[in-house]
């Protein structure tokens, strides 16, 4: 990854206020970057922020599934993902994908806070960085070619 970050931010809506306060006291260094958000989220930031956001569907129509798409892809650095842990969601089966498709390709993913803190102190956060990716082809049959 290059040291401008592809940053995927995500919020339930019971963490958006959470999320919000976040982007905006880092607004300057996430400035420096490319910005991506579920419908919903992005939408909240764009018009609280001043940020440029690409805008995906929202969440439960979709959105986190063309997040987990994009990290598939190889177009995503980074995702910042305030989930709701109280409470149930209609697309639960769409965020443990995305989770999972973050694991997989080895980007880094804050669900909380601090986490979110200690990553954009990084100095990772705007150097160029490889995250390594585990060979999975053992798990995979011999049937399939990718
Ligand atoms: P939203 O989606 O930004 O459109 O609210 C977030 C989510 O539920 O994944």
């Amino acid at each position: 990854m290059k040291p401008k970050k592809r940053i995927a931010l995500v919020a339930h809506d019971q963490r958006k206020e959470d999320l919000i306060s976040w982007v905006k006291y880092n607004a300057e260094q996430l400035s420096e970057h490319e910005l991506y958000a579920t419908g919903t989220t992005g939408k909240i930031i764009s018009e609280g922020c001043s940020l440029d956001v690409h805008r995906l569907k929202s969440g439960p129509l979709g959105g986190d599934q063309q997040l987990g798409a994009m990290i598939a892809n190889g177009e995503l650095d980074v995702l910042i993902f305030f989930w709701d842990p109280m409470t149930s969601q209609p697309h639960d089966v769409d965020v443990k994908a995305l989770l999972r498709m973050s694991v997989l390709y080895n980007i880094p993913v804050a669900c909380n806070r601090s986490t979110a803190d200690f990553m954009i102190s990084s100095s990772l956060f705007n150097e160029e960085y490889d995250p390594i990716i585990k060979d999975y082809s053992k798990y995979i049959s011999r049937n399939v070619n990718s």
